[in-house]
């Protein structure tokens, strides 16, 4: 099939080269002259895993190609989707204008039939708003279906989510758009769900806050556990051996973040209050997960006494592991709060330094090229992302490098009893703080 794909951001461009790895030919436009710059000439502007050497090898076999002209894009291609932003505003509602930007380019220059996709995450309705749109627009009275397909990848494992997915989700009204749909989707020979648009719009929204909400749950727990004794992490195995609720996102740590579930969530609430119907739940969801980092900061700073002049090495910038996505991370979150307090913050994180210099929040925080560099002199370290690689690390050395061995796992990620061995003040989340004699 000849697709397009408008928006060449993580899930743009991860969804383009995979659908190019599998046959069809594929241009990724964006607006962004100086990322489209950047891939013509071999250069990948987001680490994902595997996507370097998925793009060469289809930009070689000249399936998979980069343009910023959204005409290009539209002539070439039977089906059209849309991959741009969708961010929040300050009251969670969700910003809908690039979506709406881009009904209207494509409305411009559209004079065929088209399958216009969008694949971003709208509230529910927004289908009608861009068939609404590109009518207006269109002078032409081009013929086109809208469809509604959410997509569900994880950063960090992105080419394994979109080569293999738990499902695919085609929203429309037309026959003809959804049969279309299926022969892109054919070679991924995953499980279809055919719904109505609105249905499919709603899926994505009330997925992701599920999903939050089990986070939610198990901090929710972790708080309970930390009070009464018992070990969050084997009352997580517990109850996700009961297969009617799994073990996947029970893990306890300082809180969900990054660019899709705060925004989601938040969206989700805007959406229903808008639509009559409250999801006042979801407010708990958000209330528990801004809990859990203030009750991670409070640990640090009942341990430490005062954060003024301290010295504190921070391991992870970006909200989850194997991306350099730093976007809404509670990391970031973390280092700005105690950089605020007076604290010198020295931070490493494996992919997210570049991204991360260029954020305000933590521009006085000192980078550092290692682990261990960033421990040197340290007074405390705390582990903000759970890196596999963070837990790997010869902790005897690191021990040496600091001043005071205690340390915040705000991620479970390490053994107490490891490190208490080690002689460290070990502290997590939702067990016991280890503090050797
Ligand atoms: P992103 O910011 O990484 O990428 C968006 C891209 O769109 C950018 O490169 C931007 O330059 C481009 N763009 C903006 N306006 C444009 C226009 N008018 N014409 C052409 N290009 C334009 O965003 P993302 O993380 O890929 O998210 C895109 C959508 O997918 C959002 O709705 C998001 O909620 C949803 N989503 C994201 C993920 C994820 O893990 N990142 C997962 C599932 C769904």
């Amino acid at each position: 099939m000849d697709i397009s794909i408008i928006g060449s951001g993580y899930v743009g461009l991860v969804t383009g080269a995979c659908f190019a790895d599998v046959g069809h030919n594929v241009i990724c436009v964006d607006n962004d002259e100086a990322k489209v710059k950047a891939l013509q000439a071999g250069r990948i502007p987001i680490y994902e895993p595997g996507l370097e050497q998925i793009i060469h090898r289809n930009v070689t076999a000249h399936r998979l190609r980069f343009s910023s002209s959204i005409r290009e894009g539209v002539d070439n291609s039977q089906i059209v989707f849309i991959a741009v932003p969708t961010p929040p505003q300050p009251n969670g509602e969700v910003d809908l204008s690039f979506i709406e930007k881009v009904s209207r380019e494509i409305a411009d220059v559209l004079t065929d039939y088209r399958v216009i996709v969008d694949k971003s995450t709208v509230p529910v309705k927004t289908g009608e708003r861009v068939t609404e749109t590109i009518k207006r627009y269109n002078r032409r009275g081009a013929k086109f279906d809208v469809v509604s397909n959410p997509e569900f990848l994880r950063e960090g494992c992105a080419i394994h989510d979109l080569m293999h997915p738990d499902r695919i989700v085609i929203g429309s009204q037309s026959q003809h758009a959804v049969d279309l749909m299926k022969k892109v989707y054919e070679p991924f020979m995953a499980p279809i769900l055919v719904t109505d648009i609105n249905s499919a719009e709603l899926i994505k929204h009330a997925a992701n806050s599920f999903l939050a909400l089990k986070i939610s749950y198990i901090n929710a727990i972790s708080a309970i556990c930390q009070v009464s004794g018992a070990d969050v992490e084997k009352v997580a195995d517990g109850i996700g051996m009961d297969r009617r609720i799994g073990r996947q996102f029970l893990n306890a740590g300082i809180g969900y973040g990054g660019s899709c579930f705060p925004k989601d969530v938040a969206a989700f609430i805007h959406i229903s209050d808008q639509l009559g119907v409250p999801f006042t739940l979801l407010q708990e969801v958000q209330r528990i997960n801004g809990l859990q980092k203030e009750r991670f900061l409070k640990l640090i700073r009942d341990t430490l006494w005062v954060l003024r002049e301290k010295r504190i090495a921070v391991w992870g910038l970006t909200f989850k592991p194997d991306t350099d996505d730093v976007r809404s991370s509670v990391a970031v979150e973390l280092v700005d709060a105690m950089l605020r307090e007076g604290a010198h913050v020295s931070v490493y994180d494996p992919k997210g330094m570049e991204k991360g210099r260029e954020l305000k929040a933590v521009a006085d925080a000192k980078f550092e090229k290692s682990p261990l560099e960033a421990v040197k002199g340290a007074e405390a370290l705390v582990i903000a992302t759970e890196w596999p690689e963070f837990a790997n690390i010869d902790f005897a050395e690191v021990k040496k490098q600091m001043t005071t061995p205690i340390v915040f796992d705000g991620r479970n990620l390490l053994n107490p009893e490891t490190m208490g061995e080690l002689g460290f003040h070990y502290h997590s989340i939702g067990r016991a703080s280890v503090i050797p004699r």
